[in-house]
């Protein structure tokens, strides 16, 4: 595969006060695009910095750069400079460019009240545009940049709020230059599966016992990666170019072996399995939350068009609230405590009647890092899912980590259970 590397410019982001959006982005559409993507790097706002580390990445192969940040109007928005340099190009004042960049400014003066005139001086360092680029056109002031030296890799020169970034990416890869390197990119299709409850050692166990089993001998052209998100087990085949039969192999050989915890073999997500599964039978679902306080919730309706299937929560925290507002009794909570399946149930049943939902779940849990006693420790949370016909799902595990590991864990086990 050819290479590629991301270059990440903006000192906030070495601070560690703004965390890097752009690089994991960039990467993962060049890794589907069939890059690989051997560099990650944040550098500083130091023309000299952003210069050594182009200068090292050239040094490695590299078919192709992609930049990120540094465009801006101000002095310390030097990223198109130090990229020319780089190219060994010369830059010109592109009048076009200009034009462009101050029409947007006079609409957003116009409705702001602000002096657009006042910012003249500025969009001319953004209209400097080098030798032989191509031009992005720009999604908030800055213009983006697709441009080669004599020789090195090609360079992709992007703005730094992700907004603008992630609008402008069309644009860039249907540049001609990107788009010529593109249709050189041998690619082949990746295959995503996902699992819900398997530890990463069984599928490297299983990975194992494959590769002596000496079954697929093409198993070297495929590169197996694995990652845990969301309580789930990514795991990703990249077949290189031919190898596709052995990655579809393989990805049924390994579905085959961990069908239990599987939770789809052609990467779709919980939350859109779910979507799918309470639009076809026309359900509705409604949360009575107490120490995921309403994430849950959040979970459910970050999907667009969540509203047909989604009645409403309530984040019962408090045990009045349980009562009041979810009609938990009070002794119920007495005798068997605020955490305990039976209130997770009447938390379901709660929220299931109050909003006239199909679905109700009920969450409540130590989430820690006090709160916990011996018989019911800090990560122990329960959890009971009740249908209006008298389904009911109940469970309450012994969640580990810190309180917003606990918290983030029973929202994915919670989703989980609403699949069910
Ligand atoms: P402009 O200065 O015109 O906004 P720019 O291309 O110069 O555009 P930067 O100055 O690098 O962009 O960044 C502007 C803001 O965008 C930053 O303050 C930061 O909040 C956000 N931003 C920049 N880069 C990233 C990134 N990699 N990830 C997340 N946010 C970013
Ligand atoms: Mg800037």
């Amino acid at each position: 595969r050819p290479k590629a590397a991301v270059l990440v410019t903006g000192s906030e982001l070495l601070t560690g006060l703004v965390q890097d959006a752009n690089g994991p982005f960039v990467a993962r559409e060049l890794g589907g695009l069939g890059f690989e993507v051997s560099e990650l790097m944040l550098v500083g706002d130091r023309p000299e910095d952003l210069r050594s580390a182009l200068d090292f990445v050239s040094g490695n192969g590299i078919e192709l750069v992609v930049t990120s940040g540094g465009l801006g109007p101000t002095a310390d928005d030097l990223t198109a400079e130090v990229v020319a340099g780089f190219c060994g190009v010369e830059s010109h004042l592109d009048d076009d460019v200009r034009e462009v960049i101050n029409a947007k400014i006079a609409r957003w003066a116009s409705r702001s009240g602000f002096d657009g005139a006042a910012l003249d001086e500025a969009t001319r360092k953004q209209a400097m545009v080098p030798e032989g680029a191509s031009v992005l056109d720009p999604v908030g002031t800055a213009p983006g940049l697709v441009l080669r030296g004599a020789t090195g890799p090609l360079v992709v020169v992007l703005p730094g709020p992700p907004r603008e970034l992630q609008g402008m990416w069309p644009s860039a890869l249907s540049s001609p230059p990107m788009a010529e390197l593109l249709a050189g990119v041998p690619h082949a299709e990746p295959r995503l599966l996902r699992f819900f409850g398997l530890p990463e050692s069984e599928i490297a166990a299983t990975l194992r016992e494959i590769e002596t089993s000496g079954e697929f001998p093409e198993l070297a052209r495929v590169e197996v990666t694995t990652c845990l998100r969301r309580s789930e087990l990514e795991v990703d085949l990249h077949p290189l170019p031919g190898a596709e039969p052995t990655a579809e192999a393989l990805a049924d050989r390994i579905v085959e072996v961990h069908r239990r915890n599987l939770v789809s073999a052609d990467g779709t997500t919980t939350d859109e399995l779910l979507a799918r599964a309470l639009g076809e039978h026309g359900l509705t679902v409604a949360t009575g939350e107490s120490c995921t306080g309403g994430l849950l919730a959040g979970r459910l309706v970050d999907r667009p068009g969540s509203s047909s299937y989604v009645s409403g929560g309530v984040v019962a925290y408090s045990n009045e609230a349980k009562s009041s507002l979810l009609g938990v009794p009070a002794e119920m909570i007495e005798t068997h405590g605020a955490v305990s399946p039976e209130v997770a149930r009447a938390l379901a049943d709660g929220a299931r009647e109050r909003f006239g939902a199909d679905v109700g779940i009920g969450i409540t849990g130590v989430a820690g890092p006090d709160g916990g006693t011996e018989a019911k420790p800090v990560g122990y949370v329960c959890f009971c899912v009740t249908t209006a016909d008298g389904g009911v799902i109940a469970r309450d595990p012994q969640l580990p980590g810190s309180r917003s590991d606990v918290r983030e864990r029973s929202v994915d086990l919670g989703m989980h259970l609403l699949l069910r």
